[in-house]
């Protein structure tokens, strides 16, 4: 661990249990036993606060996912975890829900040391949402069912359907929300009794690590749980080629999206893909402005702006145009940014010095357009990688920054005039995650929802996100959906079953 991120756990005064984890050899975690890389390869862990160096972790190999893939088939084809009771899997996923309750803190730290985010958020809604979504899902094993039905062939038959788990489900996961959306992928997938293989992002592989400890300690049996970290190109290309594997859930941008989607289509496994997105907020001139710009500020900076739904996109109605833009500043302006384990931060910094090069290049870009840079634009002359918050004023549909999914704190903003021409220009995108609407006016507000090419839709509200109601995204934005009883259909198959009775 380089000096520097010594320091910076110090004045934070991180617990020990953190510390103790930290100075822990990492490994892999495959078949229940906690393993090196096949070629001994690790890769640098970066804490995005300071820019130095955390740990190491193990980067896999195609031959490091084939034991990973031959335990979990062997527990879905026979093992212990096939042969449990529903109520015995809801037990064991409740007991594993309580110990990231019981471990929360730990969690939130890495969390917060890994990616660079609010600790603060890291407790409150990662962590948060990882128990819910375990609790949810471990609601689920003895309500599953199919159905009896009364077909209207000539003759006698007994006719009903069977929900049957997948088998062996890959989660893919990314850096932004870690331990959040490998709980959406992997809750569901053990609550319908598949067996599943996780790869974390590789800049963010830490507190899926110490999952994956947790996992151990609530009694799921081995090979049921496994964790591959490593390259994307290695592992994760490695896990949707796979043919052993039976489902891909992938969780990332559009291109790598794309790649994995056709692969693992070429050798028949069903796939989720939960892609990019550059979500449209529309705020119709009745809207209640202080209130709006409070929520577009929270919908767009939290996290730094590394958010899939992120409203990036704001459409203002022309008459309340600059008001509300005054407004937004002058909220943006108490966003304080910080170090991710400042209890108060809420813009930390960036995951990465490439991610923050890549943010500065959009910001560029746009100012090279024409737009109009109404405040932040810069990065902060620190260690780490911050990027102040930053607004477009008058942006033009065309322009790559109101195109391009950019997953930085930058927001665009432009007027409309008319609700058609709203809906034209939040539905001029690529994308199809999520939009938002800040109206007091019902009507207006039923007529817009069903107008809009979007998986979500807020109303007065941004990324209110909870277990039961499912989440996913239209066009580029993906396909299948994480998260409420929906989810469950994108990880069984049906079986229909005719006997015929005397
Ligand atoms: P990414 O696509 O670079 O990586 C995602 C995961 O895919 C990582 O684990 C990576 O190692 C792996 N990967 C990379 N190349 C691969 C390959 N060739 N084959 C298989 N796996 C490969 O995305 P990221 O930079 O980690 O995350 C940011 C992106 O994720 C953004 O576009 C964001 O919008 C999207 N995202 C979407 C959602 C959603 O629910 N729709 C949620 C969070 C993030």
């Amino acid at each position: 661990m380089d000096k520097s991120v010594r320091n910076y756990l110090k004045q934070y005064d991180i617990s020990d249990a953190t510390q103790r984890f930290l100075a822990k050899p990492q490994k892999m975690f495959i078949n229940g036993a906690w393993v090196d890389s096949g070629n001994g390869a690790v890769f640098d862990v970066i804490e995005p606060s300071t820019g130095g160096l955390v740990t190491r972790v193990p980067s896999g190999t195609a031959e490091d996912v084939d034991r990973a893939v031959e335990a979990a088939r062997r527990q879905f084809d026979g093992g212990a975890w096939c042969r449990l009771k529903p109520l015995e899997r809801e037990r064991l996923l409740h007991r594993l829900a309580d110990l990231i309750e019981k471990h929360g803190e730990e969690l939130a730290e890495l969390e917060a040391i890994d990616m660079g985010k609010s600790v603060k958020f890291a407790r409150e809604i990662d962590i948060q949402g990882t128990m819910d979504t375990f609790r949810y899902f471990a609601g689920w094993p003895s309500k599953l069912h199919g159905r009896t039905v009364e077909p209207s062939l000539p003759g006698n038959y007994l006719a009903y359907t069977r929900k049957e788990p997948l088998g062996v489900v890959a989660a893919i996961v990314p850096w932004n929300f870690p331990l959040q959306t490998m709980a959406w992928k992997l809750a569901a997938a053990l609550a319908v009794g598949c067996t599943t293989i996780v790869k974390p992002a590789e800049l963010t592989s830490l507190s899926t690590l110490r999952f994956g400890e947790l996992v151990q300690e609530s009694g799921i049996p081995d090979g049921v749980v496994n964790i591959v970290t490593g390259r994307g190109s290695v592992v994760g290309a490695a896990m949707s080629a796979h043919r052993g594997i039976n489902k891909v859930t992938f969780t990332g941008s559009t291109p790598v999206g794309r790649e994995v989607g056709r692969t693992a289509v070429g050798n028949f496994k069903h796939v989720t893909l939960e892609l990019g997105g550059k979500s449209p907020v529309l705020v119709l001139d009745d809207a209640d402005l202080r209130s709006a710009a409070l929520a577009v500020a929270n919908g767009v900076f939290f996290n730094s702006g590394q958010v899939c739904d992120a409203g990036t996109r704001v459409y203002v109605q022309k008459t309340v145009y600059e008001a509300f833009l005054e407004e937004l500043v002058a909220v943006t302006r108490t966003l304080k940014i910080a170090p991710g384990l400042d209890p108060d931060c809420f813009i930390g910094p960036l995951v990465s010095a490439q991610q923050k090069k890549v943010v500065s290049s959009y910001i560029e870009a746009g100012q090279c357009e024409g737009a109009e840079l109404i405040y932040g634009g810069g990065s902060l002359d620190r260690p780490g990688y911050f990027i102040e918050p930053t607004i477009f004023a008058k942006c033009q549909p065309e322009m790559k920054i109101v195109r391009e999914e950019i997953f930085g704190p930058v927001l665009v903003t432009s007027s409309f005039e008319k609700l058609d021409d709203a809906v034209s220009l939040a539905n001029d995108s690529a994308f199809g995650l999520a939009a938002a609407i800040y109206s007091n006016d019902l009507s207006r507000v039923h007529t817009l929802i069903p107008r809009l090419h979007a998986g979500t839709v807020y109303v007065n509200a941004h990324s209110t996100i909870d277990p039961c109601m499912p989440f996913g995204g239209f066009k580029a934005s993906g396909f299948g959906k994480d998260l409420g009883p929906e989810q469950l259909d994108y990880l069984t198959e049906t079986k229909a079953i005719w006997i015929t009775l005397p």
